[in-house]
């Protein structure tokens, strides 16, 4: 099946198994679900990666969505190598986090107020707490599927029917804990009336992907968001839309940027893009639940190393270079990829459908859509292994999973498609 690389990953991968649980920093990374040796990767330019043994690869995962400008994006090092001659960390107030604080808000209406964290998990635990503080109640709602960092409250998976109770999603997450999460199949609104019908009052918010891309590209269904907010505004809750993935990548202003239209979210969260591959998330929306926080509100929370001047200055030279020209590309290359993909499979006979998200997009090994976490894990899994590993095996480093978004950058140019799609026809033969 596989060919992931011999010789010094090989190495480097047993030696971290006997010092980092299952040699990784973050579960997917392991290769768990392909199977191989993830190559332990030296150095990353523009669309390219480079292992330690010297092997290059098209990147298609771009660090799971910051580095949208391409690896080592010259301006974005620079800016960082010119904070860091000015100080790595201050623990106190700098102008950076005030101007990475101001983009954000001028580009997605809903924010007021922000306050920059160290990653997506910690801004939607801190849109919980806000939550809760604000409505007094203790109750969260997310659908299943939906990925929203490794927080004990949002690691829950579905339960099997409308309203049930999650049973907790990790070991190590409490019972009590997860009593206080209920989870739904993605798009039910049906499921939301019911819940908030007979629990409404326990309800502090809803959180959802502003398009779910951990159970794969899951395209919010046309009106979802509007009717959604209608049901929890009217039941006095919250919605908090998480951006982390999508925000500033679907597109210039989030996905909130392609179906903000009639609805407002309360709370958003963002990571990623925001800190083009420095540590950094964010939360924010409506002043009046923000100013809630401490020192000023009774909702505590805080960061030695929030607002940190690298991260901020990787974040804002991000932000310098997705212009309207950035846009257009990344739909172009997005396109071209998605095209010449379907192409390859469909010849090769292979049963699959792509589903999109802005700029954003999955292949999913099956045949028909998918609109719920039921539905992506009913793909071909085995097909999507050995798809992967002939692309791998090309030097194509695609998402070492079924169940997640592609991610293109600036830096895919028509050469580095070609790339890709010389090696297309092959991997889709071994995926039939
Ligand atoms: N929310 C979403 C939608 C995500 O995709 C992720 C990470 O992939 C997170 C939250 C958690 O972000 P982080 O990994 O920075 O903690």
């Amino acid at each position: 099946m596989t060919s992931t690389p011999a010789g010094l990953s090989e190495e480097l991968f047993a030696r971290a198994r006997r010092v980092i649980p299952s040699g990784v920093n973050s579960p997917v990374r392991a290769f768990g679900s392909v199977g191989g040796t993830p190559p332990f990767l030296t150095s990353a330019s523009g669309a390219l990666l480079t292992d330690a043994d010297g092997r290059e690869y098209v990147d298609l995962v771009g660090s799971w969505g910051p580095m949208i400008l391409g690896h080592a994006n010259p301006a974005v090092v620079e800016a960082v190598r010119e904070a860091a001659g000015r100080g790595l960390s201050f623990g106190a107030p700098q102008p950076g986090e005030v101007s990475l604080a101001e983009e954000i808000a001028r580009r997605v209406g809903p924010i007021e107020r922000l306050r920059l964290v160290n990653s997506g998990t910690e801004a939607t635990m801190s849109a919980l707490r806000v939550a809760r503080a604000a409505t007094g109640r203790d109750v969260v709602v997310k659908f299943a599927g939906c990925y929203h960092g490794h927080v004990d409250a949002l690691l829950a998976e579905a339960g099997s029917g409308v309203a049930t109770f999650a049973l907790p999603g990790s070991a190590g997450v409490t019972a009590s804990t997860a009593k206080d999460t209920v989870v739904l199949p993605y798009g039910d609104l049906d499921a939301v009336r019911e819940l908030f019908a007979a629990r409404g009052d326990e309800i502090a918010a809803v959180i959802t992907e502003a398009a779910p891309c951990n159970m794969g590209v899951v395209t919010p269904p046309e009106g979802f968001h509007r009717e959604l907010a209608g049901i929890v505004h009217g039941g006095g809750a919250l919605v908090i839309s998480d951006e982390v993935l999508t925000g500033f990548r679907a597109s210039a202003a989030g996905y909130y940027g392609i179906d903000g239209e009639g609805w407002t979210p309360d709370l958003m969260t963002f990571g990623k893009v925001i800190g083009g591959g420095l540590p950094v998330g964010a939360f924010g929306g409506r002043a009046d639940l923000m100013d809630l926080l401490s020192p000023a509100g009774p909702v505590y929370q805080a960061g030695t190393l929030s607002g940190n001047p690298l991260a901020t200055a990787a974040g804002l030279a991000t932000f310098a270079g997705l212009d309207d020209a950035a846009y257009a590309h990344l739909d172009r290359a997005s396109a071209a990829l998605q095209q010449l993909v379907a192409e390859a499979l469909t010849t090769a006979g292979v049963p699959h459908v792509i589903q999109t998200a802005g700029t954003l997009f999955s292949v999913f090994f099956r045949s028909e859509p998918v609109r719920t976490y039921e539905d992506s894990k009913a793909q071909d899994t085995a097909a999507f292994t050995r798809f992967f590993h002939s692309l791998l095996d090309s030097g194509i480093y695609l998402p070492p999973s079924a169940f997640e978004a592609w991610f293109v950058s600036t830096a895919h140019t028509p050469e580095v498609i070609d790339r890709i799609a010389e090696a297309l026809p092959a991997a889709a033969r071994a995926a039939a």
